[in-house]
Order: C-alpha cells, then sequence, then structure tokens
C-alpha cells in the first residue's frame, strides 16, 4: 500500500503507547515545544549564572511557566482535533447503529468539510442502499419488504384510532406474462410490465401504495388516512383496474395485452397482520386461476359477515371488564352418596348492551384469541373468591368453589401466585378453591402446563379435568398431571340410559378415576333416574339442571340452606 506522506503518522502507530490519534499529536507538540526550551534555558543558566542557587531558581521558574503554557497549548490542540475525532465517532455509530450522522456544517476549512462531506456522503450512500433493497430495479416500485413495511405502518396508525375502519389490500397479476416473453423476447416482456405499471400508476393515484410483490404480480392497498375506498366498493374498484388493464399495452411497436387477475383481502375480517392481508389476496388471486370463470375474487367472501360480526363482538368485549357488563352464575353440586351441598362451579356470564346474555361458548374462545382472555380469568378469579370471603365472613354452610382455568391461563407463569395472592386477599385457603382445566388445554405446550399445574399443586390446590373423554385423552399424561377430580363430560352422562356406549365410557372413566385415586365428578345431570345411575356406578359429586340450573349468588344462597 503506497503511504503517501503518511510515513510518519505510521512510524508513530508502531509505538504502543500512542494508541489515539490525539495521543500521537500530543507527544510531538510536547517535544516540539519542550526540547527547545530546555536546551535553549540549560545553555543560558549554564553560561550566565556563577551561583547555584540563582540557577536552580531560574531554571525552576522556567520549568514551571513552560509546563503551564505547554498544558495550555495541548488543551487547545485537543480542543482543535474535536473534528476529528467527531467525525471517526459519528462514522462508527453508522456502522454499528445505522444513524446518520449528525455533524455541524458551517465551517469551511478541511476540517469543516471533512465533517460536511462526511454527513453528505454517508446519506447519500445510506438512500442509495435502501434504495436497492427496498426497491425493485425494473419497475422501480417499492418491492414486496417495503410494501409489508409500509402496510405494517398503515396497520399500526390505524390501530391508534378509535372508530373501525375496513380497507381493501389488492393482488394483481398479469398472468400471460410467460406466454409475452416467449413471443416477444425478454426484453419487451420487460417493458410490457414497466407500461402496466405507468398505467397503475396513473389509475391508483399517490394516495395508493403500489409495489412489486412478485414476477407479474403488483400489489397494493389505498393508504387508510385518504379512506376513499370503502371495503364494499373494493370490488367494484378491482373489476375497473381489472378492466382498464387487460386492454391492449403500446409497447415499442407492438399492442400486448395479458390476462389481469386480481385477488382481495379486507382488513380487519381476513387478518389483522400485513402478512396475513398479503398472503390472503394472494390465496384469492390463486383462487380466481383454479375457479377458472371469476377474474376476481375475495378471500372467504363466505365467512366474512360472520368474521366482521366476531369482530365487532371482540371490541365490545375489551370493554366489557370496565363497563361491569362480567357477571358470575354459581351451579351448585351435590355429594352423591350423601345429598350435602359442598361446592359450586363458577361459570362467566356476559351481558351484552345489544345482544343480551352470551354464552361463554361464544366469549370465551374469542376473549382467548384476542388475549383478553388473562385479565378475564382474573376477573372471575378474583370475583368469585371475593363472594366466597363474603360466604364465609357471615358464616354460612361452607362450600368450595370451581373456576375454570382456559389454555392461555396455564401459560401464565405467574397463575399460581396470582392465585395465593387473591386467596389471601380474601381470608381463605387453599381448599376452599378447585381449579378446572381441559384436556385440550394442555395440548400446545404440555410441559410449561404441567411445571404450573404441579406447582398449583405443591401449593394444596385441586386441581379438575373438565370435560374428561372428549378430548385427546392420552392415558400416558393423566397420570402425570396432579389432578384430584376427573369430570365425565356431559355429554356421555346425558345418554348413559339409552347409548349402551356412552354407559360403557361412563363406567370405564369411573374404574380408571378410581384406579389412580381420583374423585369422579359426573357433569350434566339432567334426569332423577340419571342421578340414581350415576350414583350405582360408584361418582362422587354431581352436577346438572336436576339438582339446579347455574344461579346467581344469592340463589346459590337459598339452595344451600334448604
Ligand atoms: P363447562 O366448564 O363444561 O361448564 C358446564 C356447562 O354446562 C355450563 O355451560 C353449564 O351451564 C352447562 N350445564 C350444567 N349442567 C347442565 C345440564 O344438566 N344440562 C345441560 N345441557 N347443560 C348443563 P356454560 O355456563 O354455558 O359454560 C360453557 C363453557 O364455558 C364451560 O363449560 C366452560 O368451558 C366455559 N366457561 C364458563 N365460564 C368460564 C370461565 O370463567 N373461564 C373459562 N376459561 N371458561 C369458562
Ligand atoms: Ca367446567
Ligand atoms: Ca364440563
Amino acid at each position: 500500500m503506497s503511504l503517501n506522506g503518511l510515513n510518519f503518522y505510521s512510524y508513530l502507530s508502531k509505538i504502543r503507547i500512542l494508541k489515539t490519534y490525539s495521543s500521537k499529536i500530543m507527544l510531538v507538540a510536547f517535544l516540539g515545544t519542550h526540547v527547545p526550551l530546555i536546551t535553549l534555558l540549560l545553555f543560558f543558566v549554564i553560561s550566565t549564572v556563577q551561583d547555584m542557587q540563582t540557577a536552580l531558581k531560574i531554571l525552576g521558574i522556567a520549568l514551571v511557566a513552560t509546563l503551564a503554557g505547554t498544558a495550555a497549548t495541548l488543551l487547545a490542540l485537543h480542543k482543535l482535533l474535536a473534528p476529528v475525532m467527531l467525525t471517526s465517532k459519528s462514522l462508527n455509530r453508522y456502522l454499528s447503529e445505522k444513524e446518520i450522522p449528525n455533524l455541524p456544517t458551517v465551517f469551511h476549512d478541511e476540517a469543516g468539510s471533512l465533517m460536511a462531506d462526511t454527513v453528505t456522503t454517508v446519506r447519500k450512500l445510506d438512500e442509495l442502499i435502501h434504495y436497492m433493497t427496498n426497491y425493485d430495479g425494473l419497475s422501480g416500485l417499492p418491492n414486496r419488504d417495503l410494501f409489508l413495511e409500509r402496510l405494517s405502518n398503515s396497520l399500526h396508525e390505524l390501530s391508534m384510532r378509535e372508530e373501525i375502519l375496513s380497507f381493501p389490500v389488492l393482488s394483481l397479476e398479469a398472468t400471460h406474462l410467460k406466454q409475452i416473453r416467449s413471443n416477444f423476447g425478454v426484453h419487451m416482456g420487460d417493458l410490457y410490465l414497466r407500461s402496466l405499471v405507468q398505467k397503475l400508476e396513473t389509475m391508483l393515484g399517490p394516495e395508493t401504495v403500489l409495489a412489486r410483490t412478485g414476477d407479474g404480480e403488483f400489489s397494493f392497498f389505498p393508504l387508510p388516512s385518504s379512506s376513499q375506498i370503502l371495503e364494499t366498493d373494493s370490488e367494484v374498484w378491482a373489476a375497473k383496474i381489472q378492466n382498464s388493464t387487460s386492454s391492449p399495452l403500446h409497447v415499442v411497436d407492438q399492442q400486448i395485452s395479458s390476462e389481469i387477475r386480481i385477488g382481495i383481502s379486507v382488513f380487519p375480517y381476513d387478518g389483522k397482520s400485513s402478512d396475513q392481508l398479503l398472503w390472503k389476496s394472494e390465496t384469492a388471486l390463486n383462487q380466481t386461476k383454479l375457479s377458472g370463470n371469476s377474474k376476481i375474487q375475495t378471500y372467504s367472501s363466505e365467512w366474512k359477515e360472520r368474521m366482521k360480526e366476531k369482530y365487532l363482538l371482540e371490541k365490545d368485549l375489551r370493554l366489557a371488564i370496565s363497563k361491569n357488563q362480567l357477571f358470575i352464575q354459581y351451579q351448585p353440586r351435590i355429594e352423591v352418596q350423601t345429598g350435602k351441598k359442598i361446592s359450586a362451579e363458577a361459570l362467566l356470564r356476559w351481558n351484552h348492551p345489544e345482544y343480551g346474555v352470551i354464552s361463554p361458548t361464544i366469549f370465551i374462545p374469542i376473549a382467548e384469541e384476542s388475549g383478553i382472555i388473562g385479565e378475564m380469568g382474573e376477573w372471575v378469579l378474583s370475583k368469585s373468591m371475593e363472594d366466597l370471603g363474603n360466604w364465609k365472613k357471615r358464616g354460612l354452610p361452607p362450600i368450595r368453589i370451581s373456576v375454570n382455568l382456559s389454555a392461555k391461563q396455564l401459560e401464565d407463569k405467574n397463575i399460581t401466585k396470582k392465585v395465593l395472592d387473591i386467596l389471601e386477599k380474601n381470608n381463605l385457603s387453599v381448599e376452599d378453591l378447585e381449579l378446572e382445566i381441559t384436556e385440550s388445554s394442555l395440548i400446545t405446550n404440555i410441559q410449561s402446563a404441567l411445571e404450573i399445574l404441579g406447582e398449583l399443586h405443591s401449593w394444596g390446590i385441586s386441581l379438575a379435568l373438565d370435560d374428561f373423554g372428549t378430548g385427546y385423552s392420552s392415558l400416558s399424561y393423566l397420570s402425570k398431571i396432579p389432578l384430584k377430580t376427573l369430570k365425565v363430560d356431559q355429554s356421555f352422562v346425558r345418554k348413559i340410559l339409552t347409548d349402551p356406549n356412552s354407559l360403557a365410557i361412563s363406567k370405564t372413566i369411573v374404574a380408571l378415576g378410581k384406579s389412580l385415586g381420583l374423585r369422579i365428578t359426573a357433569e350434566g345431570v339432567e334426569t332423577e333416574v340419571q342421578m340414581r345411575k350415576i350414583k350405582d356406578l360408584g361418582c362422587d359429586e354431581a352436577q346438572g339442571y336436576f339438582l339446579s340450573k347455574p344461579i346467581l349468588l344469592e340463589e346459590l344462597e337459598k339452595f344451600v340452606q334448604t
């Protein structure tokens, strides 16, 4: 490497203690000022002063003075080096954190232009890199990555707003691109794509984000802020674009056309993330190819209404707790052999302002999907334990409450602590509570669920396995869960007298439970004969309409006292 002019610098760089640039300059400056000064001083003192004491005095004063002067010079030099240091630091920061240098551009000497030029050069380079990684070279349009990023940004903006806004994402494909390339050549194929892009850009205007998302595929969506395309209009909009882009385009001296197909997905019904929306508009696009006849297709049109309802419900559900729309009904259980009223199951209800009381079988899955279940489940625990705390305080007959735990709550590492805190807050002990889990809730993450269940068990909290016999029953894990109770599912109890299979299954469940030392609860007992049958089979507890439907706390109080 040629060192043109860097020889001295390179020589100094070899000296270990002079690692930094400023230390090299400092050393040179120090030696440069001190060596001549001290030489001069020594020479002067030796040749003129005879008496030793005066000589030492002069030397001392002179040394202090030169040291002070040099220190000031070195400090000033150090400050003068700041532009170089700052530039080096900000270049480093750009390399490690992609932060564009923010250096002053007002100075006009070499150091000033070093800073100013660094800023301009890095900014230009950064733009170029951004362009190369985010834009498609042929069409000049954003590529797939940038499209997804812009879509995400728009979705994020939307999530800040109060009102529910929907908008479509469209994927358009020129399906005859291959034929065009083989008939007219690759270059003409490229030119055709460019003309198609021009046409699309003019049609869509600046309020729409357009990108090249595949070889002959382009995707676009109207910026939600423009709100010009309502979701209901999206098919009409697509038809207009499809029609206009299908007509022949003038390319050099040819008229070239391709079949155009469009797939549509709609936020929020078809998805709430950019990936989902693009994936679904492309799926819809592929569906048009499979079905053949229609060139425009909306993803899952037939599900749209259902999804819409679900989405609206989810919005309301988020407010249900704060608006006091949730309440609990308790369904009592009795001990089969003695008839004693010993426990009750807490069942969540939602009193929707418009639709009335909605069943948990409808809103619990929505709460699980949307993540509200955590908060909701904690509300059930808190409220039911508060009820039970008051119950005990008033000296009513002792009763144990069962609370249903959702699969999602079994992923919460803090659930044990939460449960214990709630018990303590209401002066209750672990015997007052039982938690019901279902087999299916164990499937997703069995290892972590087992850990949490083990922890709950070690604190003395009883666990019941709900709906037993309906899930993915695996006997091997049954022995691993620290259970106290098995609940025979209602579907077997209901048919226990009419269907031999249900009877056989019920018998097996009881035998299995007993062999594992578990208590057996039969749920969904609706008639007296069913009651007698489950007693014969050896069930320990019963729950069902025959005894009582789920009732409010005040009614439970009366029920227990009769
Ligand atoms: P589950 O835990 O199996 O609750 C028993 C369901 O059967 C309740 O329905 C109850 O009203 C109903 N039932 C009780 N006895 C009879 C009977 O004799 N005949 C008939 N036909 N039905 C009977 P509900 O209250 O609609 O609850 C449905 C499901 O919702 C529950 O099933 C449970 O899985 C879930 N759920 C309810 N509350 C909560 C809760 O607080 N948290 C969680 N995670 N899930 C809950
Ligand atoms: Ca249950
Ligand atoms: Ca059940």
